[in-house]
């Protein structure tokens, strides 16, 4: 699950670490009042999206006077922002972050996350922070530095200061460096989260050290145990499939092509979306309806994939091991009666029971084409689409 930086920023301040004074805004008004509210000269309008390159997208503006505030404020609320984390239909922008200006003398990049290979959590900083820090983990990796966090002792004060000192934060500011790295990485281990990114990480005039930017993911495992987190979802920034998917506890996720896919597994489900690519065609989601499908989600599942005004044929590929395949058979018949089938649809079953399965599709007369093998399912498919 992600959150705004707004929201990231609230939680990082719970743990210590500085940020700029800012407030939250949901209208032009609001906004303005809240650079009256902050004081100061120079201010920050902010759009607040669950992506990245905000900057470059003309989603965060620099204003020098509250008139500047409102214009900003006005152009950016209600703006399709556009941004290489976005897709191209880029993501309507409701919310506002207005921000105290910050007195920039550098940029830093520092962010938490889980190492698999090591198994480890991973604390990475570098003294390229800003907008371009993909490119500089592309073209100098050297410049990104590394820790490995033992978790029975956390991270080290003197770990701490090498990165901060390998990132070249002025002698004078690393302890508040290493005071802002410890209360970020308690931050991360404490909410469950699975990322957490603070590009950029400044340094100020006056020698302060400062998260700008604040960037999170938490493992939706582990939401049961942060009601604090889950407060902070917001459905705008979610496909309205997924979050429909979410209320059956299907998993799902959409994609880009034309071939709805209902599968068992997700092993299964990756196997499947590979068998459709390789015979031409291209999947529209990623749907694994878990081990107990009952009818109800099977339903649930084909109504949310015919939602979708993209799909032109509807591919089922079910392993009949705990649940049966004359189960599954008919669910797939009452979800294809209830749920107005308009495109061709495909069904593989294997396992138990599937004679009898098969027997049951053939009877209910639908117009339902059946297939053996994952290669023969594939096929018939990514011709009935085209
Ligand atoms: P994104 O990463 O989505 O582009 P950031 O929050 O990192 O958004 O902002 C982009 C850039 O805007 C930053 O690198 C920084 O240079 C500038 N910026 C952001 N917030 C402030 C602020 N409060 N004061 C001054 N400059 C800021
Ligand atoms: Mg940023």
């Amino acid at each position: 699950m992600k959150i705004h930086e707004y929201q990231g920023k609230e939680l990082l301040s719970q743990f210590g670490v500085r940020v700029p004074r800012g407030v939250f805004c949901q209208s032009v008004d609001e906004a303005v009042k809240a650079a009256e509210l902050l004081g100061g000269k120079v201010w920050v309008v902010k759009a607040q999206i669950h992506a990245g390159g905000r900057g470059k997208g003309g989603g965060v503006k620099v204003a020098k006077s509250l008139e500047e505030v409102r214009t900003y404020a006005q152009q950016i609320l209600g703006m399709q922002l556009v941004t290489h984390q976005t897709g191209p239909e880029g993501q309507n922008v409701r919310r506002l972050l207005v921000e105290e200006g910050a007195d920039i003398r550098k940029e830093y990049y520092v962010a938490v996350l889980t190492d698999r290979a090591t198994q480890k959590i991973v604390v990475m900083a570098s003294s390229e922070g800003g907008m371009e820090i993909e490119e500089v983990a592309h073209h100098s990796p050297e410049k990104i530095l590394k820790v490995y966090v033992d978790p029975l002792v956390g991270l080290t004060d003197a770990q701490a200061s090498e990165l901060a000192q390998g990132i070249g934060i002025p002698a004078a500011s690393v302890g508040k460096a290493v005071a802002l790295f410890s209360g970020l990485y308690t931050c991360y281990v404490r909410t469950d989260a699975s990322l957490a990114e603070i590009n950029p990480l400044i340094l100020e005039g006056n020698g302060d050290v400062k998260a700008l930017d604040a960037k999170f993911n938490f493992d939706a495992n582990a939401l049961f145990r942060h009601p604090e987190i889950v407060a902070y979802r917001d459905l705008d920034e979610e496909d309205p499939n997924e979050i429909e998917a979410s209320k059956f506890d299907l998993a799902y996720i959409s994609l880009d092509g034309n071939i709805g896919c209902l599968v068992n597994g997700a092993g299964l489900a990756m196997a499947t979306m590979d068998a459709i690519k390789l015979f031409g065609g291209s999947p529209a989601n990623f749907l694994d309806v878990g081990g107990g499908a009952s009818t109800e989600k099977v339903t649930a599942a084909f109504k949310i994939m015919l939602s979708n005004e993209k799909v032109q044929g509807i591919l089922v590929n079910i392993f009949g091991g705990i649940m049966k395949c004359d189960t599954i058979a008919n669910g797939v018949i009452a979800a294809v009666r209830e749920a107005h089938l308009t495109v061709p649809l495909v069904v593989r079953m294997k396992g138990t029971n599937e004679e009898l399965g098969k027997q049951i599709l053939k009877d209910s007369g639908l117009p339902i084409i059946t297939a053996d093998t994952m290669a023969e399912a594939a096929t018939k498919i990514v011709a009935a689409v085209k």
